[in-house]
């Protein structure tokens, strides 16, 4: 009897870590998919605490991968619970869809609850990823190139970032978030990751950019190469 219930696998990033230290950590994906490849669940919702997309090491990254390539196995609907750009392009190699929230961060952890009031935040379409409105402008400011600008028709008129209201700051990420969609549907991964090395070695020769603002997209391709 199928139960009808997805399953859901919560993780944490440090799960990670320690299967990579391990000698035969690619069989502990495979014994994990095992677990759940029985009739109790007809769908997997993974979960991966905390996981800031950004400032996470390859190794984790590309581990997560190997999880998804892993439970793809079982046949099962994948589907990922909160992330950014490198959790959309996991649905090259079989995670199906994933929640994304509107105005939320692209990861959460579980652990704690922070208030306050919300930060404004602009989505770098190029970058793939938000940073405050103040530090995307920055950075517009230094690439001052067609190719690292927003087309969106919020962002049409180069206008000030600083200036858009919070509603167009959303309206902008959900045209992005489209697009983004989009591409990564159209394209093959080798596709996609060949555009994110190219924006990285064009950004790195504006040495006045720090390169944690873009050294995540080389983490990113070095995770991801080895699935094309
Ligand atoms: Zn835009």
């Amino acid at each position: 009897m199928v139960a009808n219930v997805p399953g859901l696998l919560a993780v944490r990033t440090e799960f990670f870590q320690r299967i990579g230290l391990l000698r035969r950590g690619e069989d502990q994906f495979e014994s994990l998919a095992r677990d759940y490849s029985g009739d109790s669940f007809d769908g997997l919702t993974i979960f991966v605490n905390d996981l800031q997309e950004y400032v996470t090491p390859r190794s984790t990254l590309a581990s997560y991968a190997r999880l998804v390539q892993a439970l793809r196995q079982t046949g099962k609907p994948l589907f990922g619970l909160f992330g950014g750009y490198y959790t959309l392009i996991l649905r090259k190699i079989g995670l199906g869809c994933f929640s994304n929230g509107v105005g939320y961060g692209e990861y959460r952890n579980s652990d704690y609850y922070a208030g306050g009031q919300a930060v404004r935040r602009y989505y770098m379409p190029k970058l793939h990823r938000y940073f405050t409105d103040t530090e995307a402008q920055s950075l517009l400011d230094v690439v001052d190139e067609r190719w690292f600008r927003c087309g969106c028709n919020v962002c049409a008129g180069r206008r000030r970032l600083t200036s858009l209201a919070s509603q167009e700051l959303l309206d902008h990420f959900l045209n992005v978030r489209f697009d983004e969609l989009g591409h990564a549907g159209a394209n093959t991964l080798e596709g996609i990751l060949d555009e994110l090395a190219q924006t990285f070695s064009r950004l790195r020769r504006y040495r006045v950019i720090p390169p944690d603002r873009y050294n995540h997209l080389r983490e990113w391709v070095e995770a991801l190469r080895p699935f094309c």
